[in-house]
């Protein structure tokens, strides 16, 4: 019955390297999990280095960070132009289908209400 108690002791061996595997697995994974939380950190305290020179150094041209400020500068007005741009693009959708709504709903000479779908004005027969 030898071979039995060297099966269990093998059995016991592996049992317990695959705890510690799983040991070791948890605190890799735990140590990971540490290191993205310092990353995502230090990344935050960059940026924050980063506005704290931008706004120290965007005016002075003879800065080592001039051109970096600089291209902050023209991206933060290219971007200031497109919200313009999105701005004009609203109102002149928020004109437009006013016009469309009271064009359909009235008529353009007479001003008398008409039904939607209708080609003439019953009152006054001209096309809508
Ligand atoms: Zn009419």
């Amino acid at each position: 019955m030898a071979f039995l108690k060297d099966f269990g002791d093998k059995l016991q061996k592996a049992a317990g390297g695959a705890a510690d595997k799983a040991k070791d697995l948890a605190e890799i994974t735990k140590k990971n999990a540490e290191i993205a939380r310092l990353e995502k950190n230090i990344d935050s305290y960059y940026t924050e280095l980063g506005k704290l020179c931008y706004e120290s150094e965007k005016t002075n041209a003879s800065s080592p960070l001039f051109e970096q400020c600089s291209k902050i500068s023209s991206a933060l007005l290219e971007v200031e132009n497109l919200r313009n741009e999105i701005a004009e693009i609203k109102m002149q959708n928020e004109v437009a289908p006013a016009a469309e709504t009271t064009k359909g709903n009235f008529c353009p000479k007479c001003g008398a209400p008409c039904a939607e779908g209708s080609r003439f004005c019953t009152k006054c027969g001209s096309p809508l």
